[in-house]
């Protein structure tokens, strides 16, 4: 049995991190890679991270119906490319898609059987704390980040499971515990 995990929640909450551990907790699970309009990090690889787009690119693809869903957040385009999730789903995968809440909604009504999970952050502060340590991102961008943050953390209440992020192990364990049990697996000896 394949699903669709979606995982969402304000930047800095931990997604990326609770996701490397899922991944490496649960078999035939894999992230699809997203379209982005947003530059590389530095350590970034184009095809892993994100394919790294032109605006023009990424706007053809939208025009071509090639996107399940997509977003403009802080100021840059992020979509998920059907590709990436009908190709993994044929191998009898299942995928998560690590996007912000406007996506999130877009599958909520194309593909209402993903199962919905959103990260939350112990309190608000720790996003700023956790966006400064991550050290990806200039000031301004930590702001407008923090901005989005508020109107996304309101959003909550519209996903079926709720992961608080207050620490790593804890909060991995819960989110691979509702994985296995909507794929039917057996618990970890975790
Ligand atoms: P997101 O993918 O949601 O933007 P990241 O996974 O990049 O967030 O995490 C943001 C920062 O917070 C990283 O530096 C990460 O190491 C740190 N972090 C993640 N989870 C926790 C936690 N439970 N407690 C403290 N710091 C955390
Ligand atoms: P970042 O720039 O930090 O990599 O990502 C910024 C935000 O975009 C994060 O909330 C991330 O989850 C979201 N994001 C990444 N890929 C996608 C995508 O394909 N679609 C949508 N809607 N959001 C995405």
């Amino acid at each position: 049995m394949s699903k669709v995990f979606v995982i969402t929640g304000p930047s800095g909450v931990g997604k990326g991190t609770l996701i490397s551990a899922l991944l490496e907790r649960v078999p035939d699970l894999e992230l699809s890679v997203s379209a982005t309009t947003r530059p590389p990090r530095a350590g970034e690889v184009d095809g892993r991270e994100y394919h790294f787009l032109d605006p023009e690119d990424f706007e053809r693809l939208v025009a071509q119906g090639e996107f399940l869903e997509h977003a403009t957040y802080s100021g840059n385009r992020y979509g998920t490319l059907r590709s990436e999730v009908e190709r993994r789903l044929g191998e009898g995968k299942s995928v998560v898609l690590e996007i912000e809440v406007q996506g999130a909604r877009q599958v909520r009504d194309a593909m209402p059987e993903a199962v919905q999970v959103f990260i939350a952050p112990p309190e608000p502060a720790d996003l700023r704390r956790r966006l400064q340590g991550r050290g990806t991102d200039d000031p301004d961008a930590i702001e407008a980040r923090l901005e989005t943050a508020r109107r996304e953390l309101e959003a909550q209440d519209e996903f079926a499971h709720v992961v608080v992020n207050d620490e790593i192990e804890r909060a991995a364990a819960e989110l691979e515990r509702i994985v296995r049990a909507e794929l039917g697996l057996e618990s970890s000896e975790r």
